[in-house]
């Protein structure tokens, strides 16, 4: 199989939204009168970001979640994407299943592949996104890091840790019952972007994020570029979806430096952190529900910069978690 029929018989879709998609020098979209494009790329790379064996489906979707992630954080509705796809061989045994995944994906968004490239070489997977934001009254809708305010509530979406215990169990640090190890493999291999709760927070939110690297450092984004600070409740580490169980497994096995180091630093979790005005609970409340995302309050923004960590006494904790950084 050479590389146009590779192209021809896993990429070429219809593209029935986009003005033209695979198969010319470049790809054609027309955003709406009173659009903005909203733009982001990330990259998945062999040995980086998932072991050599890992199973094809599972980066088909990965690859895609983790883009939409992005337009999720800001509140973007997405409209299409490119694949960029490097490829040790044209194996139709790792092609099918990664292509099905990733297109079932796109299909569940509305998002249409409409263009790439394709080499031979290590495996590595970059995608681009594009999404629409509507411009309202002049000003772009965008949900954006630098908006947080003092005073404001500080929120999740969904659960957090879960992606790092499964990978605490790979890595032989911790052992699970097998179902509760299932629900976390899962939560790291088929993350779910949160597109509708982003879309859902336009215009309430007043800064937002979608989580990568881990909470407390992802949320150090916002504080840096909105200048505020903020006091996180530690007592949130209920989120994981393990403690989450009806059996109270994880609570008695997994110990609590485990539990924080998994919830405030685990990385991979692709939730959603925002802040909103506090005389907007209802409406977050509303948007959580109309996205059917659950959202839980775990602290509020300070004038005062910093991060501090408190526990459910109150007692202030050290912050001594550190998140993901590729060149740390
Ligand atoms: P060019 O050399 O002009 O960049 P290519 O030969 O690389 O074009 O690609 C031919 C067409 O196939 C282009 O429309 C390109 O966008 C598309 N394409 C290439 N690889 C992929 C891929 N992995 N997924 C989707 N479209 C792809
Ligand atoms: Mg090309």
């Amino acid at each position: 199989m050479g590389e146009f029929d590779l192209i021809a018989r896993y990429f070429h879709r219809p593209t029935p939204r986009a003005v033209l998609g695979v198969g010319d020098d470049c790809a054609l979209l027309a955003p709406r009168p009173g659009t903005q494009l909203a733009i982001s790329s990330d990259m998945l790379v062999e040995g980086r970001h998932f072991f050599p064996d890992a199973d094809p489906a599972s980066l088909g979707h990965k690859a895609l979640a983790v883009n939409l992630s992005d337009l999720a954080a800001c509140g973007a509705t997405p409209l299409a994407f490119t694949l960029a796809l490097s490829l040790p061989q044209a194996d139709e045994a790792w092609l099918a299943p990664f292509a099905r995944s990733l297109l079932a994906l796109a299909d569940e968004h509305g998002c249409e592949l409409v263009g790439g490239d394709t080499t031979q070489g290590p495996l590595n997977i970059c995608i681009t996104v594009f999404g629409e934001v509507p411009v309202v009254n002049g000003r772009s809708t965008a949900l954006l890091r630098s908006g947080a305010q003092a005073g404001n509530d500080l929120y999740v979406s969904g659960t957090l840790g879960d992606a790092r215990l499964a990978l605490e169990v790979l890595r032989g640090q911790l052992d699970m019952p097998a179902a509760l190890f299932a629900a976390a493999q899962a939560r790291m291999d088929r993350p779910s972007p949160r597109v509708a709760l982003g879309r859902a927070l336009r215009g309430i939110a007043t800064a937002a994020i979608d989580l990568s690297d881990g909470l407390l450092g992802d949320l150090g984004h916002i504080l840096k570029a909105s200048r505020v600070g903020a006091t996180v409740h530690t007592d949130i580490a209920t989120t994981l979806i393990a403690l989450q169980a009806e059996d109270a497994w994880a609570s008695a096995f997994i110990d609590q430096k485990m539990q924080l180091q998994c919830v405030l630093a685990g990385g991979d979790d692709y939730e959603l952190a925002f802040t909103a005005p506090a005389a907007l609970r209802d409406a977050v409340a509303a948007a959580a529900l109309s996205a059917a995302t659950p959202v839980t309050r775990i602290g509020h923004i300070d004038a005062t910069r910093g991060l501090r960590l408190v526990d459910g006494a109150g007692d202030s904790l050290p912050n001594t978690y550190t998140s993901f950084d590729h060149f740390a």
